[in-house]
């Protein structure tokens, strides 16, 4: 992360192709684009980089989130389960489709625990979110196995693990769509923009439609104003620039993903001197896209230790316990159920009731775990200096 490091002469290439038409808008203006269609383009090449039938560009991962959402039919009355690690934008896109998450706890891969979920599924769960945190794989294939018992979709949000795998196969294509990210932050980027990939062609139809007013894209005499629509939409739409940036970024992804995977080695080499530490649960280390290393030490104390000294050594790692944006006891707007509209949803219900009541302590197992992880975000670019420092740190945390 991020993949601005490698920003270069492709993005610069890709961008002007459509600054010289003029049309910054994916639709419409045959004439004027002379072919250029980036959005169209960056879509089949992802459709096809993960292997899978279709591709949905929209403008942000929670826009995917909610898009895909959308077209699994899900709304007010269901519930959704996803992990209490995560991003605050997986559930509030729940909450925005008007759905009620429902949190699991995470288990030794930093992601849903299968066995929760198999507790918190319910007669009103209509998908299921797991999220490949930290650009690794959850236990993807046993969640997949139980969704299917129960005949409930799965939706990988795959924001931070574009490009991993699992024996080769990508993660986002073992349920029945996955969503990516591609912010500022995120190992490719298109400064804001976000994808929904997915085998299921009407499914992507559908998805199509509501991310453009409903539009259902038919060639016709009258052009866009004369398109048909059969349900209401929103507006999701990219734009040409950022699929202009992504096509550039996609076709560096694996590069940017081997230089990870030599400096996370690296780091890894180095805290294996701590006592007792364990890594983060992978299921397959090829796929891993190493975005960040996660570390696991055997207490609480011995973890603030280590990190103590992280930090005096100029080296601090991320405590996800103690990040505010990342972890469920520290949602406290989720807690407090505070929203902008007067009416208080989409916690409170149409007579004022509070819908739902969330709290902070009810996943035990994430916050034991979460409270003895370490974790270092992983550059592309990351000197010899910069490696030898974090190194030698790991190396005196060793000794404490
Ligand atoms: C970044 C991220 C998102 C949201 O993506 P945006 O493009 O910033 O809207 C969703 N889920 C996870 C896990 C993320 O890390």
């Amino acid at each position: 992360m991020p993949g601005f490091e490698v920003f270069g002469d492709e993005e610069k290439k890709e961008i002007n192709d459509v600054l010289e038409t003029g049309v910054l808008f994916r639709y419409e203006f045959a004439a004027q684009r002379k072919e250029v269609y980036k959005v169209l383009q960056f879509e089949r090449n992802f459709a096809e980089y993960c292997g899978t039938g279709f591709a949905q560009a929209v403008t942000s991962g929670t826009a995917a989130l909610k898009v895909a959402l959308a077209a699994l039919g899900v709304g007010p009355g269901d519930e959704v389960i996803t992990q209490g690690f995560t991003f605050v934008a997986t559930w509030e896109a729940i909450l925005d489709i008007g759905a009620i998450p429902v949190f699991t706890e995470v288990d030794e891969t930093l992601n849903m625990d299968p066995d929760d979920l198999k507790l918190k599924i319910t007669d009103k769960t209509r998908c299921i979110i797991p999220v490949h945190m930290l650009g690794a794989m959850a236990h993807i294939e046993k969640i997949v196995e139980i969704a299917n018992e129960h005949n409930i979709p799965v939706l990988e949000d795959t924001a931070q693990a574009a490009g991993g795998r699992i024996n080769g196969k990508h993660l986002g294509t073992f349920g029945q769509c996955g969503t990516f990210s591609f912010d500022s932050v995120k190992t490719m980027t298109t400064g804001e923009g976000g994808m929904v990939i997915t085998n299921d062609e009407k499914m992507w139809r559908t998805m199509s439609e509501y991310h453009d007013h409903g539009h259902d894209h038919a060639v016709n005499p009258f052009g866009r104003g004369g398109e048909g629509r059969s349900f209401i939409g929103f507006n999701y739409r990219m734009m040409e620039l950022q699929g202009a940036m992504g096509i550039a970024q996609l076709a560096k992804l694996d590069a940017m993903i081997a230089a990870q995977k030599t400096h996370k080695a690296r780091l890894r080499d180095a805290a294996s001197a701590i006592p007792g530490v364990k890594f983060r649960k992978l299921m397959d280390e090829d796929g891993d896209t190493a975005t960040f290393f996660a570390f696991i030490l055997e207490s609480r104390e011995q973890c603030q230790k280590v990190s103590r000294v992280l930090i005096e050594e100029g080296v601090p790692a991320i405590n996800f316990s103690e990040n505010t944006w990342h972890f469920y006891p520290s949602w406290e707007h989720l807690h407090r159920g505070s929203a902008v509209a007067a009416s208080g949803y989409p916690f409170n219900a149409e007579n004022g009731k509070r819908r739902i009541v969330y709290d902070p302590d009810v996943l035990p197992k994430s916050a034991d775990l979460m409270e003895r992880a370490l974790v270092y975000p992983i550059a592309i670019k990351m000197n010899e200096n910069q490696l030898e420092n974090i190194c030698n740190a790991l190396k005196k945390a060793a000794g404490v």
